[in-house]
């Protein structure tokens, strides 16, 4: 069973409702959770031209980042509140430690902003990770593509956890 909070394939990640349309099962929601988790923010970006792409391109490996934004959501699990997210994309060199990607690679990758907060006061911190890979590739539109829908996902998953905290503490209560 999929943790509690999590959705599983083919449920939104907000409602947990089942999904069918081929959309929002790319999506992971569907159309009214992903406008409430402001999917349309940087999907333009993806119909850039071809000069734009070269452009990005050249930015992320002249060591540039491109970045989406830090207004998204996190979920930490069930002993957390969501903290904010910076999604951004940059383009990591070849590296000895990295041989199955000989001539670099582009990540969607996630910084966490002030993690670990505690939802409760009497329950203890754990470790968590300041950083998440969402994807990497050597396609920066396709690695574009995953970071668009990142940051989305993740906030429509946040807001589920905070439902589920807020039934917890009026329980508690
Ligand atoms: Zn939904």
């Amino acid at each position: 069973m999929a943790e509690e909070g999590q959705a599983k394939a083919g449920q939104c990640a907000r409602c947990h409702r089942r999904l069918t349309d081929p959309v929002s099962i790319y999506r992971g929601m569907g159309p009214v959770c992903w406008s409430a988790s402001q999917g349309e923010t940087f999907e333009a970006d993806l119909e850039a031209s071809d000069e734009e792409w070269a452009r990005r391109e050249a930015v992320l490996r002249n060591h540039g980042e491109i970045d989406l934004g830090c207004n998204w959501e996190y979920d930490q699990g069930e002993d957390y509140l969501p903290c904010n997210i910076r999604v951004s994309i940059r383009f990591i060199r070849p590296h000895r430690t990295l041989p199955e990607w000989p001539n670099g690679v582009y990540e969607a990758y996630g910084r966490l902003i002030n993690p670990r907060h505690l939802a409760h006061p009497t329950i203890g911190e754990c470790e968590q990770a300041a950083e998440v890979t969402f994807a990497a590739g050597t396609d920066l539109r396709t690695i574009y593509a995953a970071a668009v829908l990142a940051g989305p996902r993740c906030t429509a998953q946040a807001a589920w956890r905070r439902r589920q905290l807020a039934r917890r503490f009026r329980r508690a209560a």
